[in-house]
């Protein structure tokens, strides 16, 4: 059962959902925050008197074009791209591509809307904003991904600029894409405009500790979380859902901290390996060979293959959710809290659902939300916007030294909203009132636009 709506707020609910029929995801996503910002409008009733919320709840611009493109085969496919500008009120829009069958409309909102929150949370200068295609990379040949986002990115470019809207990676878009799209836009626009596009290449203007950031960045998260209750990770057990670019880096840096992690997992299925995830496996067979998880038990025999199997009920004490949307559910969050966990950070974006986070949060279970905790990974390319404008190339060290600067930031700033507006310890109340708070701030100040 859902929480309450403040009597001013659920009319704006109910009129989202009227405007937006069918868009479930975006509807879970804007209850969420409109959840936490009853005490907001006491606060600040100018935030009410101007519409603001219901203005914040539209976005800006939703694009919707063709991708026609032909596979090896020389057949004609056709998928669908949007590009959803949401709010550009502290900068340009800026927040990433996706690539996956799943996609649509609805996934794209809810996915913008977040990023309008998390950006402003990072304290840079920068809007919120997502796109993607229903376009399935899996079992695709590089010529046939390199046509199609050529074929987005022919459509896509009139759209984008450094100072308009500047995307980056997301599911199913790593380097390998970003190079592609950032190649035709550089063509089209015969411009080298390295800050229209983040998570690039070393050698063509991204940046160290890009890759890393989000995965790195909610461990840093959790790390403060966990030091509020005076813990750390040195000794724990540790799930991690996925593995992909978040996962791997989350895994990495959890480990680096002293952390056992036992199991990761794709959309096939779920790896246990009691002797500890070997890392540099998952990474090979990711990373490099673009395989199935389940190929690690082939190669590992301390390793357990559980085709089509639930992460959460392997035991364990910080669960980091880094694949999906809705992956964690009320029933998978009793089971955690059954077997033991006490910290919960989500790398990945809403991965869990309403019911799921109002039993972490009854629980008194640390619960990093994904717009604070994995916010590292948008931070860093704000970071490489910054080297590209400054024609600058940073450390490893200094990037990520800026980057756990930035998470402990946004944990503090989280953690003393919370307590400013009645809610000690929920992060879920102190990132939805911050970064709401910071947006609405600069709206009311440029007027009605
Ligand atoms: P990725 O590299 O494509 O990896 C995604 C992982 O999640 C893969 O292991 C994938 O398995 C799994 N997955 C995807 N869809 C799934 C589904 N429907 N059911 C089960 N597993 C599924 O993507 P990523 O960049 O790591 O993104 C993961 C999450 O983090 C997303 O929610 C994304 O929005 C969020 N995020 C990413 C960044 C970033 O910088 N990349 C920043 C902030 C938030 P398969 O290979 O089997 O599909």
């Amino acid at each position: 059962m859902a929480a309450g709506l403040d009597e001013k707020l659920e009319p704006i609910y109910q009129e989202v959902l009227r405007r937006n029929p069918g868009e479930t995801e975006f509807h879970q996503a804007v209850r969420e925050v409109l959840e936490s910002l009853g005490p907001v409008l006491v606060k600040y009733p100018e935030f009410a008197d101007r519409k603001i919320i219901q203005l914040i709840c539209e976005p800006e611009r939703q694009i919707i074009f063709r991708v026609p493109w032909q596979d090896d085969k020389g057949v004609t496919q056709i998928n669908r791209g949007f590009r959803v500008q949401f709010n550009s009120a502290l900068g340009p829009y800026k927040g990433g591509i996706r690539f996956h069958p799943s996609v649509y409309l609805g996934i794209i909102k809810f996915l913008g809307f977040e990023q309008i929150f998390k950006n402003a949370l990072t304290g840079m200068p920068i809007g919120g904003g997502k796109g993607g295609s229903d376009f399935d990379p899996k079992g695709r040949s590089d010529g046939e991904i390199m046509r199609f986002c050529q074929s987005m990115m022919t459509e896509l470019y009139r759209h984008l600029g450094e100072y308009t809207d500047v995307p980056a990676g997301d599911i199913g878009v790593g380097q390998r894409e970003i190079g592609y799209l950032f190649g035709q836009y550089k063509r089209i626009t015969n411009r080298y405009e390295s800050g229209v596009f983040t998570g690039k290449g070393l050698n063509w203007g991204g940046s160290r500790a890009r890759k890393e950031a989000t995965g790195y960045g909610t461990v840093f998260f959790t790390e403060e979380m966990l030091k509020v209750r005076s813990d750390s990770f040195d000794g724990k057990t540790c799930v991690v859902s996925g593995s992909g670019n978040v996962a791997i880096y989350a895994m990495e840096k959890a480990m680096s901290l002293g952390a056992k992690v036992i199991a990761c997992s794709d959309s096939n299925g779920v790896i246990v390996d009691k002797d500890g995830i070997d890392l540099d496996l998952v990474k090979q067979i990711k990373e490099v060979e673009r395989r199935r998880i389940s190929a690690y038990a082939e190669e590992k025999k301390s390793a357990k293959y559980l085709e089509d199997g639930n992460i959460w009920t392997v035991p364990c004490q910080v669960a980091l959710p880094c694949a999906t949307q809705n992956e964690l559910n009320g029933t998978d969050a009793k089971t955690l809290i059954k077997n033991g966990v006490i910290a919960v950070a989500e790398g990945a974006n809403m991965p869990s659902t309403p019911e799921a986070i109002r039993f972490f949060t009854e629980a008194g279970i640390a619960f990093g939300p994904g717009k604070a905790a994995n916010a590292g990974g948008v931070a860093t390319s704000a970071l490489e916007m910054q080297q590209n404008a400054s024609r600058d190339s940073w450390t490893f060290e200094h990037t990520e030294e800026r980057l756990r600067e930035i998470m402990v930031d946004i944990h503090r700033n989280c953690h003393q909203t919370s307590e400013e507006f009645g809610a000690p310890g929920n992060y879920v109340v102190g990132a939805n009132i911050a970064g709401f708070v910071k947006v609405a701030g600069a709206m009311v100040a440029m007027g009605v636009i």
